[in-house]
């Protein structure tokens, strides 16, 4: 437990802050100190009162929250966070938010659940056919180009990404956007990046991440972002490495955000935000418990060379070398033994995902807790902690959605929904003409005051 700790620290905590520049307060106090001296060099009583009326003014402009058209909104993801671990950890600050706010049973994720599909998702209101982020790992068949996330320049390459996603949604109109990562965010879709954005970068600690987002909402001029993106990874790699239901090692990941949480809280309040921003705090997917006894060989089943792997685990998507499609679909499909295998045409429209080039010709979906692997890899690693991906509207895959701040209902509690209908409340709570899309925009109407 102790080095769980010190791991996590390591990576998100104990650096110096990376990022150049502190969080303003919101408080000009030089500017003040300046005015002061000349107003005591002024000599005319009349000029004095004006000039006290003045600086009441602008005092009465900056000792509280600047004030915009608009309730700035601010998107949390905490990758893989389980609404479940609010009960099973402690978790103070997300509970205060909970109490204060409203809290969806569950959120479900498009298919499949994986990072950057749904992240994606989120931000666009479509499903995965539609933005073509079919997956973590892709192959497009115009541009023989292949995209991974640990590709930086494909990850950069605007080509991936279909739809319009909010912060260009915003910036379109004429609001500021400024991400603290967000998959998506560092390609010019449709040639527009935010304001403010980063490359990603997951060794950055957490509390620089909360400090940057203080910094640009504290800017006094009309950069200040009104839509705002903060995200965190540690809770996804912590159930991955070690199984959701490894309750010391979960605890440590879940804690140090809820921490984190609580230091982003604390920074909007004394910099004046708190109250006056809306924020919500998701999940992009839930995570199920991996298992070496429920373990699916792929090369005991096929023939390797036949096929041309395009992602793995859990839902595995191939091409079928010439002439082997019937081939390997049929071994498959006689072995079929916790998981399902679709010809592209077969996949279930309930998905949403077939409708799209990038999908291969034959999709396999492990069931819940099951591992796609081959023997080798098997025999060096096992199958790891946890992982997600599955049907998405499964009970494990669940994500999470919490609403806080001046727009949203107090101690509410709403059934399940779908991720899709987000980006409608999102432009709704910004007074942005949402770009078409999959949602609904009375979908989330009843978490609204
Ligand atoms: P997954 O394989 O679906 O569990 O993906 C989770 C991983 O996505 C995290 O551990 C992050 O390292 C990675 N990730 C999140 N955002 C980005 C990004 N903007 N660019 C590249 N990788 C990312
Ligand atoms: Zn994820
Ligand atoms: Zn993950």
């Amino acid at each position: 437990m102790i080095q769980n700790l010190r791991l996590l620290n390591d990576k998100y905590m104990s650096c110096p802050r990376i990022l150049s520049g502190h969080p303003q307060n919101g408080f000009p106090t030089k500017a003040f100190g300046n005015d002061r001296s000349l107003f005591f060099a002024a000599k005319h009583k009349h000029f004095e009162t004006s000039i006290l009326f003045v600086l009441l003014f602008i005092f009465s402009l900056t000792s509280c929250a600047p004030r915009g058209e608009r309730t700035p909104l601010l998107l949390i993801s905490i990758d893989g966070f389980k609404p479940e671990y609010l009960e099973q950890h402690p978790t103070p600050n997300l509970h205060r938010l909970m109490q204060d706010g409203v809290l969806a049973e569950g959120m479900t994720p498009v298919f499949p659940s994986k990072t950057f599909p749904n992240h994606y998702s989120l931000v666009t209101g479509l499903y995965t056919e539609n933005t073509g982020v079919i997956a973590n790992n892709m192959y497009d068949p115009k541009s023989k180009e292949w995209f991974s996330l640990g590709n930086r320049e494909a990850v950069m390459n605007a080509n991936w990404y279909g739809g319009e996603p909010i912060w260009v949604t915003a910036e379109k109109q004429g609001v500021k956007a400024a991400t603290m990562f967000w998959p998506g965010s560092e390609a010019p879709i449709k040639a527009v990046y935010a304001t403010r954005w980063m490359p990603y970068d997951g060794n950055l600690p957490y509390s620089a991440r909360v400090d940057s987002v203080i910094a640009w909402l504290s800017v006094q001029d009309t950069t200040r972002p009104d839509f705002l993106t903060l995200y965190f990874s540690g809770v996804d790699d912590y159930g991955h490495r070690y199984g959701p239901e490894n309750k010391d090692s979960m605890a440590v990941a879940v804690g140090l955000v809820d921490s984190m949480i609580g230091y982003l809280l604390s920074e909007l309040e004394r910099v004046g935000w708190l109250g006056n921003i809306n924020i919500l705090v998701t999940s992009d997917h839930g995570m199920a418990q991996l298992s070496n006894e429920r373990v699916i060989l792929l090369d005991s089943i096929i023939d390797m060379d036949d096929v041309r792997m395009v992602d793995w685990n859990p839902v595995a998507m191939m091409y079928a070398k010439e002439g082997k499609l019937d081939a390997v679909y049929n071994a498959l499909k006689k072995s079929e033994s916790h998981y399902t295998v679709y010809k592209k045409e077969e996949i279930p429209e309930i998905y949403h995902v077939k409708n799209n080039d990038r999908v291969p010709d034959i999709m396999m979906v492990a069931d819940v807790g099951y591992a796609i692997t081959t023997k080798k890899m098997f025999d060096e690693r096992g199958v790891g902690g946890g992982t997600h991906g599955y049907d998405n509207r499964s009970k494990e895959m669940q994500a999470l959605f919490l609403a806080y701040g001046p727009a949203f209902k107090q101690g509410e509690r709403i059934p399940t929904f779908q991720n899709i209908h987000v980006y409608e409340l999102m432009c709704s709570l910004l007074g942005l003409k949402p770009a078409p899309n999959d949602g609904h925009p009375d979908s989330l109407r009843h978490v609204l005051r």
